[in-house]
């Protein structure tokens, strides 16, 4: 029996998928022993405009496969009893599914494996943690690519088939006779011209071939005249009315019996529908030749692809249009050889600049690198910038893009200096399509290089306003905790059964004399571009320590305390004696009450060395919790191998909760597989009393939001402490 998460959920769809054209809702089939890795697909898929269709091992997927004959198939590798090999396999033997693209997925990139997948029939594999967004692009190429191909097929079988039925226009010429010209009927059908008024001439034939193309019909007839043997060629013919068509004609020559050349014969037909999807085939020729980059065509795909997501999520995201200045004049000096040379050694810096540098990195997405640079063609690129918390922050990549570009290039033994020009657009104020984007990124990069080279300009004058404020806001930043300007508020966390206050999330804010007091969402990205956000992390855990004693003190020293931590503070090679310093300043030896929220996208980035940090802090006896679990790209099978505590379910799951059909099955999913992994569960941004009641009726160990309190300053935090206890008796 076919299973659908959630359940009944998809059913939906099962109409839909009448129609084979390109407009209707392409289906996936998702084939999974994994229960969570169907939530993140239809979660993607169908924000992506996909209908989807879940299995849960190989015996549904295929009997889903032959009820539903899905555009796309994804197969799992790992799955009990009938694994995805022998999946594959048995789907590739069905009547039907012998061209269906098909992507395994797999836990590990061994060469055996990819082997064995592409054996048993595999169209590609994806290794998992899966990152949807690239996927998506993946699976409409996969679709396209395979509908391409059958139309292809079906176009050639359509040729033999008229051949047989000799339905081929047909000509032959005389040469003696005066050039006497014959013409079947299917010829004038072909050329557009009327039977009765055209008359076959050669002058009249040359006129209706495409302009570009007559020297070559020309060259090939004489060829045949000369060699007295057949051709076949292909050419461009434009009708009287303009219309374009492209025809395939085969010449050969008639002879006497002893061999004197008597004229041409021949047969023509129309090829016009092959062509076209030859061209699109060759269009789906992604990537730029010179540098690898994919080109302006899939550039255009992701870019739609950016903004379906970003619509989905409410978020922003920068395009980035760089013109290199001066480049005509490299090219010019030294040769298109050189020229070539220097575009590539850009798009290698971007590249490897996009991966290294712990500023620019954090807009891209580390497993979907490559993609996120594109060549527009001549001297443009475009980098896609996304995760913006603030479109502003894009000035800051654009600083460092400009830097990366300046350096000298050497380039045999040429030190070529070259500098670039940036416009940056940003979805959705400057532009909710693909081309209002793009145009708008250009006529900023314009303005760029108006007011002189090696400069950027956002498209809107008030966003080049607040990357000024950003500056400014800079300058003060590097005194802030040296002056005693940061501050940490605490938000109750209590029990989901009990109600009981159990512990805090310490959240940062700026005292700022200068610009007035600040919310972590106004600065810490901007301290997390500058590298500060090291420094002021090292502040806040001495402070959360700082305050344990205290709270030891008064009688609260069983208070847990979660503590943000950025990638970038995690990520540095002395974080761990960092924290052990601190640890020794104060004298803690049973740090059990102190919780770190990492984001999964953090811990997902580079599993290994996590691996062994996390079990580092572990050993410590600090406890690990994923903060906004769910937004990012893991599962939680996955997560399984890190020794963490507990999930902070994200906000978004909570906000609409329980009347959002999908988000209750989420929630609970997520609930019921902590469970099995032993992880303990925190809600967060509880602001309802159907929320709580919900999630108190339900698996979730703890709950914080506005409903209980906000994030307060300490002295608040300490009466609601002791409000709470009131309370208790
Ligand atoms: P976060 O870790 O997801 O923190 C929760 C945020 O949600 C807090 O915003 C909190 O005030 C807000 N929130 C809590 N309950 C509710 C609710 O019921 N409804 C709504 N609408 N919002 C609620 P805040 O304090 O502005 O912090 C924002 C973000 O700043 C944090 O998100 C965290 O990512 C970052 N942050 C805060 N402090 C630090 C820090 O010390 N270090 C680092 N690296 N990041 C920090
Ligand atoms: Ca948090
Ligand atoms: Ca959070």
């Amino acid at each position: 029996m076919l299973q659908l998460l959630p359940q009944g959920y998809f059913t939906d769809h099962y109409g839909i998928k009448m129609s084979q054209s390109d407009n209707s809702l392409k289906l996936v089939l998702v084939i999974d022993d994994d229960q969570t890795a169907h939530l993140w697909a239809k979660r993607y898929l169908s924000a992506a405009g996909f209908a989807m269709v879940s299995a849960l091992n190989g015996h549904e997927g295929i009997e889903a496969f032959k009820k539903h004959t899905p555009d796309i198939v994804l197969v799992d590798i790992d799955m009990p009893v009938m694994n995805g090999f022998v999946t594959c396999a048995a789907i590739r033997a069905l009547p039907t599914g012998k061209n269906t693209p098909l992507l395994m997925i797999t836990g590990t990139e061994d060469a055996e494996r990819v082997a064995s997948s592409y054996l048993a029939g595999a169209t590609d594999f994806v290794v998992k943690p899966i990152n949807w967004k690239v996927l998506i692009h993946r699976l409409h190429y996969m679709i396209k690519a395979s509908s391409l191909l059958q139309q292809l097929e079906k176009s050639e079988m359509r040729l033999s088939k008229a051949q047989q039925m000799a339905k081929l226009g047909h000509w032959e010429w005389y040469f003696f006779e005066n050039n006497k010209i014959y013409l079947s009927d299917e010829v004038f059908a072909i050329f557009h011209v009327n039977k009765e008024s055209f008359i076959p001439s050669l002058v009249n034939l040359k006129a209706i071939i495409h302009e570009a193309d007559r020297e070559y019909v020309q060259m090939s007839f004489e060829i045949v005249i000369q060699n007295k043997m057949p051709l076949m060629i292909e050419y461009r013919i434009i009708t009287q009315t303009g219309q374009q068509y492209f025809v395939g004609q085969q010449i050969d020559t008639i002879q006497t019996s002893n061999h004197e050349l008597l004229g041409l014969t021949g047969t023509i037909q129309d090829i016009t529908e092959r062509k076209d999807n030859e061209n699109k085939i060759k269009h789906l020729a992604y990537y730029d030749d010179i540098t690898g980059l994919p080109n302006r065509t899939f550039f255009l795909e992701l870019l739609s692809n950016s903004i379906k997501l970003a619509k989905r999520n409410e978020r922003n995201f920068a395009v980035l249009f760089l013109d290199l200045d001066n480049f005509k004049g490299v090219n010019d000096s030294y040769g298109h050889h050189i020229g070539d040379r220097l575009l590539k050694e850009v798009s290698n810096r971007l590249t490897a600049g996009l991966r290294s540098s712990d500023i620019a990195s954090r807009y891209v997405n580390t497993q979907s690198l490559g993609t996120d640079i594109a060549r527009l063609g001549g001297d443009e690129f475009i980098i896609l910038l996304s995760e913006l918390t603030y479109p502003e922050d894009a000035a800051y990549a654009a600083d460092h893009i400009q830097q990366w570009i300046r350096d000298p290039i050497l380039i045999d033994t040429q030190q070529v200096y070259i500098g670039s020009s940036v416009g940056i657009a940003i979805y959705p104020q400057d532009g909710e399509d693909t081309e209002t984007l793009l145009k708008n990124a250009d006529i900023a990069m314009y303005h760029a290089k108006k007011i002189g080279k090696g400069h950027y300009q956002f498209f809107h004058d008030s966003m080049n306003v607040k990357a000024q404020k950003r500056r400014k806001m800079e300058n003060f930043m590097y005194q802030a905790v040296e002056n005693n300007e940061l501050r940490l508020y605490y938000q109750p966390i209590v029990s989901a059964k009990s109600r009981q206050l159990i512990g805090a999330e310490a959240l940062m804010r700026w005292q700022s004399p200068q610009l007035g007091f600040l919310p972590p969402d106004d600065f810490i990205s901007l301290a997390e571009d500058n590298g500060l956000i090291i420094k002021f992390g090292e502040w806040a855990i001495r402070e959360v320590c700082r305050q344990h004693k205290q709270w030891q003190q008064q009688g609260m020293g069983h208070l847990t305390i979660a503590v943000n931590l950025s990638g970038l503070q995690f990520n540095q090679p002395n974080f761990i004696p960092m924290v052990e310093a601190i640890l020794a300043e104060y004298e803690i030896t049973h740090p059990d009450f102190l919780i770190f929220e990492l984001t999964e996208s953090v811990i997902m980035a580079d599993t290994e060395r996590m691996f062994n940090k996390l079990w580092q802090l572990k050993s410590i006896g600090i406890k690990l919790s994923v903060d906004d679990f769910g937004t990012g790209y893991s599962s939680l099978s996955y997560l399984k191998s890190f020794p963490l505590d507990s999930l902070k379910i994200d906000r978004s799951f909570i906000k609409d909760l329980p009347h959002n059909g999908d988000d209750v099955a989420i929630v609970q999913t997520i609930l019921a597989l902590a469970g099995t992994l032993n992880l303990s569960t925190v809600a967060e941004g509880v602001e309802t009393s159907v929320q709580r009641d919900f999630l108190e009726n339900s698996t979730c160990n703890s709950i914080q939001g506005y409903l209980f309190s906000k994030p307060i300053p300490i002295i608040e935090f300490n009466q609601y402490w002791k409000l709470s206890l009131i309370q208790d008796i």
